[in-house]
């Protein structure tokens, strides 16, 4: 013979799913907000920053970067190095070699903002993956850009 605390129970139990199943019925025919990846990617938000990357100049297609090493000298995480020369016939340096620590960047911006000439941006890619954090922390960000030496 059930009491009427197990009555009261039961009756609670009942009210919580039909609240339960409430919310189920209002979201079945709501667009999703999730997507199948990686066959579909979802937009990216303005703001967001992957790893730094080197920009080239418009017009040469050299990477900007001068090697004054303001980025370098104003990281707080000492993640950036960097080295420059002269081209053969150029007036100024250019970077020959600038290699990012990614396992100690915060993402902070300081670089991007401090650089004078530009050169920084942050990259939009979210989805690097690797077997080891060795390949993090050395990477050369002037890899995929015309070389001027
Ligand atoms: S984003 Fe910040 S932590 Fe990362 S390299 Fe630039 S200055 Fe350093
Ligand atoms: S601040 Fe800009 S120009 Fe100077 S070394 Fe860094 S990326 Fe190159």
């Amino acid at each position: 013979m059930m009491d009427c605390c197990h009555i009261r129970e039961v009756v609670q139990g009942f009210f919580s799913l039909l609240v339960g199943m409430r919310v189920t019925m209002g979201n079945m025919f709501v667009k999703p907000h999730t997507v199948q990846w990686p066959r579909e990617t979802a937009p990216l938000p303005p703001g967001f920053r992957g790893h730094i990357m080197m920009l080239p100049d418009e017009i040469t297609r050299y990477p900007k970067c001068i090697a004054c090493t303001a980025c370098a000298r104003n990281c707080p995480s000492q993640c950036i190095t960097v080295t420059g020369r002269k081209p053969a016939g150029a007036k100024k340096k250019l970077a020959d070699c600038f290699v990012l620590d990614f396992t100690k960047c915060s993402l902070c911006g300081i670089c991007v903002e401090s650089c004078p000439v530009g050169a920084l941006d942050f990259s939009r890619d979210y989805a690097l993956a690797a077997y080891s954090k060795d390949d993090f922390n050395r990477m050369n960000l002037l890899e995929d850009l015309v070389s001027p030496f």
